[in-house]
């Protein structure tokens, strides 16, 4: 029999996915959300073809492109010469190649979109101010399926046998912003600038709705128990200082100029059950988060949930978890690997560099495009 109604806890953007994608099966949703109010959180957002032609078909792929930027290229960058050293076209040649439009926001821009379609849907019940502690909070009516979209500090995770658990990735992303009228010439208006050097790459973009570049940088790093994101101390500002030398001072003085720069340790979750074989699963970072090196993360989030409305619309719900997991779970292996190989590409030294940028130079545009044909080009399942 089909499912009616589904509880979803944590409303980021695989809960919010995950309630519309419901939706359109006939299938209603309440969504329980620990914040009181979903404020400006999160950062930059590269959101690939992959996704965007999910957020099409959910009616929301509209009012973003109004706000959003395409890029016309991701582009990668030497830290040391800040010569170009390969990209991948984007903007129209993302739409004919991948059909579907590559383009860069504030998460909280996304969140909003997503919200709002949620608000304006009569099948959908959004809680905020609920927060799932040991056991899931109240439903207002009996729940064929529970979905664990919060996060990678899970707490559904708990009742999850097996489930994965997170881990400090051994990286620490440094986030800050620079006001588009500040913006030295060298950053592209209109272009992903992935700037590479040892131990260290710093992503770059325009973020249109706040007339602001969002900067983020990438290096391994320690951290205390407990680290969570704040704002960088003196000491944590050095050992970023320390990671970017040998860097071209134009990048470094960015830094240096006195702005806020938030610290911000990269877990992830270790691999693991997804499902409990009964009516409990977990999507998006609570299953698999992952690092930011193949900018994945939100579209995984968004893939799985649209899978598995697609998955609980037609077969009895523990079939439905065992066949979405089963199915999915290849795929976000691979992009792990994708993400791990990334890392080292990015954060090469010596000979490696050298051997990189040989590579990465002889590589022409279309072939770097069909290396992430894979990626960018997936149709989930029951895509119309
Ligand atoms: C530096 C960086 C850059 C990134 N860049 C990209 C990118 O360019 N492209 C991309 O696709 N991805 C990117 N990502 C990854 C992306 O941000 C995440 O994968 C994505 O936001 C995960 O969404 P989610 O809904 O699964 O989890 P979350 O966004 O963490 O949402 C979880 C929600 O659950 C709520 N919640 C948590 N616990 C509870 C509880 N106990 N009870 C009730 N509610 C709860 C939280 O408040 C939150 O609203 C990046 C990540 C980082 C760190």
């Amino acid at each position: 029999m089909p499912i009616e109604h589904a509880a979803i806890i944590g409303a980021g953007i695989s809960g919010l996915t995950a309630a519309l994608a419901l939706s359109r099966r006939g299938i209603s949703s309440e969504i329980f959300e620990q914040a009181g109010e979903l404020t400006d959180i999160g950062a930059g957002l590269q959101v690939s073809p992959n996704a965007s032609r999910i957020l099409a078909e959910l009616g929301i792929l509209e009012g973003l492109s109004k706000v959003w930027l395409e890029p016309d290229a991701i582009r990668l960058i030497s830290g040391g010469s800040l010569r170009q050293l390969a990209a991948v076209p984007a903007g129209k040649f993302a739409r004919e190649r991948w059909g579907a439009p590559y383009g860069v926001l504030h998460r909280t821009t996304l969140q909003k979109a997503l919200l709002a379609a949620v608000a304006a849907d009569p099948l959908c019940r959004l809680h905020l101010g609920v927060r799932m502690d040991s056991t899931p909070p109240p439903f207002e009516r009996a729940v064929d399926v529970v979905i664990g979209a919060d996060g990678v500090w899970s707490k559904l995770r708990q009742i999850v046998p097996g489930s994965p658990s997170p881990r400090f990735s051994g990286n620490i992303a440094y986030r800050f912003t620079i006001a588009e009228t500040e913006a030295p010439g060298f950053l592209d208006r209109t272009s992903v600038s992935a700037f590479l050097g040892g131990s260290a790459h710093l992503v770059c973009y325009p973020l249109r709705e706040t007339g602001s570049f969002n900067m983020v940088a990438i290096t391994a790093g320690n951290i205390a128990p407990q680290a969570w994101q704040s704002e960088a101390t003196a000491e944590q500002r050095a050992q970023l200082r320390a990671r970017l030398s040998g860097w071209n001072t134009a990048i470094v003085s960015l830094l240096d100029r006195n702005r806020k720069l938030t610290f911000w340790p990269l877990f992830e979750t270790t691999s693991g059950a997804w499902q409990d074989g009964r009516k409990t699963v977990l999507i998006g970072d609570a299953a698999h988060a992952m690092m930011p090196f193949a900018a994945q993360g939100a579209a995984m989030a968004i893939e799985d949930a649209y899978e598995l409305a697609a998955f609980l619309s037609n077969r009895p719900v523990a079939e439905a978890l065992a066949r979405f997991e089963r199915h999915r779970a290849p795929r976000i292996a691979k992009l792990r690997q994708r993400g791990a190989f990334n890392r080292f590409a990015y954060h090469a030294k010596g000979p490696i560099r050298i051997g990189r940028d040989l590579v990465l130079g002889l590589k022409p545009p279309l072939s770097l495009a069909a290396d992430l044909d894979w990626i960018y080009g997936y149709r989930a399942v029951d895509l119309p």
